[in-house]
């Protein structure tokens, strides 16, 4: 730990009594209250499940897959990261008891233990330890969320490897935060602290005192209850924390703030800083809170039954309608009810159609239904990944005629507009892939560059000639259907800087109808909209005014 830089204080997050409390938000939310103070700030995750990453997990179990510009698939709390604190999460940001496992066992196949047997404890919990300390620069804070919740079989080494930390950097360089529930029993008419002391006692099991809590809580928390969990959670009242439900999330960095979070930090750490300066936040829940109106988008998926599976997509839309001072309101569609019902009935009361990311062949007739309705009804139309590559086959099949254009992913013996892709080039060096290849980690993944088409609408958007985008794909549109697609009134107006991959396909014959390979959700932040989301509802506004 000689490298570390002495200032780099950590805090870690565990959470209490049940899952889905929030703590990937509240990380962030600190994280972001602490860069109001000034500060330099990091965020890790570490997921405590078998998976060497999410990639391979099913959207409905998992949500969304976040993917890092270094290509790293990862769980989605590094995308409220992201969009929190604007640091771009890295590989080193990110991981699972998969990863630590396959760490260890790569490190004794080589003989690295000299002869040693390997146990849980210390090998594993050594590289948990190695995993939070290592690649840091001169942040002022790391803060490491824990995934689960305490008490998991799963989650024990890492609550071994943060106690641990704690007693070899020293508690003033380290600090706990433990996310619980109050829950509120009407019949007693009560908020209970009990489940909150439970959790602390299982945490003092381990050997952590946790120095902060974090009660979410329905409504205020009596200073008497306050009072009772200090007490007999042994941390002090001015750390008991109450975490209220909010309407927004762009709202819980300020509610935090106002509760005296970073303050307590601060006293805690014994560092002397300004207050926080929170305008950014301030600013963008005015805008939610005031809108100047409301355009209805419909999203064409095919897990919108789990709206997890599309975070970073709702949020973008949300900052798309920030920046123009509106209030978005997603119309989740399931691509199959679009397969059984009327399109243009389901459709007609929507402003602009987004068909998202997506793999596999259930709905797909259904998001090229949206693709067509968008097209002929001259709706704004936003398709990304999948829904690009449905886009193309949307234009081939109905435009062209050839109806069996199809993608390989779904038709192995189809017109292969849009095909599998074994070999790209990834800063300078060849990447191939086999057709029976592993699944996992092994597609086009993150950060890339195109090259757009000067004077095409999305060097509009971008407002320059060279952008850079995360990818996650197997598949890819065929370059040599360039001219036929043009024939259809498809331009391909993106391309590998090389020219051999289409990244972008756009229809000049319509008012705005753009579909992406990459996934420009990903990057939108709520204080830096994405153009393509800016510009999208803003054509959006644009024909809710037509009808
Ligand atoms: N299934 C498609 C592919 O692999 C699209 C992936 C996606 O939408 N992320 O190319």
């Amino acid at each position: 730990m000689s490298e570390l830089n002495p200032k780099t204080k950590f805090i870690f997050i565990t959470g209490g009594v049940v899952s889905s409390l929030g703590k990937g938000l509240a990380s962030a939310s600190l994280a972001s209250i602490l860069q109001c103070r000034g500060f330099k700030v990091r965020l890790r995750k570490l997921d405590p499940y078998l998976n060497v990453d999410p990639g391979t997990m099913s959207p409905f179990q998992h949500g969304e897959v976040f993917v890092t510009d270094d290509g790293t698939e990862a769980d989605l709390d590094l995308g409220h990261y992201e969009r929190f604190s604007g640091v771009s999460a890295k590989r080193s940001d990110s991981t699972t008891t998969g990863k630590i496992y396959q760490k260890v066992i790569d490190k004794e196949r080589h003989g690295d233990y000299l002869g040693s047997t390997i146990q849980v404890i210390p090998h594993v919990t050594n590289e948990i330890k190695n995993f939070i300390v290592s690649d840091l620069e001169d942040e002022d804070f790391v803060l490491c969320e824990i995934g689960g919740t305490v008490g998991d079989i799963e989650g024990q080494p890492y609550l071994e490897a943060i106690r641990q930390l704690a007693y070899d950097l020293g508690r003033e360089r380290t600090m706990f935060l433990h996310l619980t529930l109050l829950p509120y029993i009407p019949t007693a008419g009560e908020l209970k602290t009990k489940p909150t002391q439970h959790s602390v006692k299982k945490l003092q099991e381990y050997g952590i005192q946790p120095d902060m809590l974090l009660c979410r809580s329905q409504m205020p928390i009596p200073e008497n209850e306050r009072k009772k969990i200090a007490l007999f959670c042994n941390i002090k009242e001015s750390n008991v924390i109450q975490a209220l439900d909010v309407s927004n999330i762009y709202q819980v960095p300020l509610a935090y703030s106002k509760e005296g979070m970073d303050k307590a930090v601060c006293d805690h750490f014994k560092l002397h800083c300004p207050d926080a300066d929170l305008s950014r936040w301030e600013k963008i829940v005015e805008t939610l809170k005031a809108p100047e109106g409301e355009v209805k988008i419909a999203v064409v998926g095919k897990y919108v039954k789990l709206l997890e599976a599309y975070k970073s997509l709702g949020e973008a839309l949300t900052h798309g309608g920030i920046a123009n001072k509106y209030k978005v309101r997603i119309k989740w569609i399931d691509a199959e009810d679009l397969e059984r019902g009327e399109v243009d009935t389901i459709l007609s009361d929507v402003s602009g159609i987004l068909v998202p990311g997506g793999f596999g062949s259930r709905g797909t007739a259904g998001k090229i239904a949206a693709v067509k309705y968008a097209r002929e009804h001259k709706i704004p139309f936003l398709g990304i990944c999948f829904g690009m590559q449905m886009a193309v086959i949307e234009t081939m099949r109905n435009v062209l005629g050839i109806q069996n254009a199809n993608t390989t992913e779904l038709d192995e013996n189809c017109e292969a507009v849009v095909g599998l892709m074994t070999e790209w080039d990834k800063d300078g060096a060849k990447q191939i892939r086999h057709k029976d290849g592993d699944l996992g980690g092994t597609m086009r993944l993150g950060a890339y560059e195109a090259v757009l088409k000067s004077g095409s609408k999305v060097a509009e958007v971008y407002g320059c000639e060279h952008i850079s985008e995360r990818h996650r794909h197997r598949y890819e549109v065929n370059i040599k259907y360039k001219d036929q697609l043009e024939k259809g009134g498809m331009i391909i107006s993106g391309t590998s800087p090389d020219g051999k991959l289409p990244e972008i396909v756009e229809r000049p014959d319509h008012p705005w109808f753009i579909g992406v390979q990459f996934h420009p959700e990903l990057k939108s932040k709520p204080f830096a909209p994405h153009p393509l989301f800016v510009e999208f509802i803003k054509a959006s506004i644009k024909q809710s005014r037509l009808v």
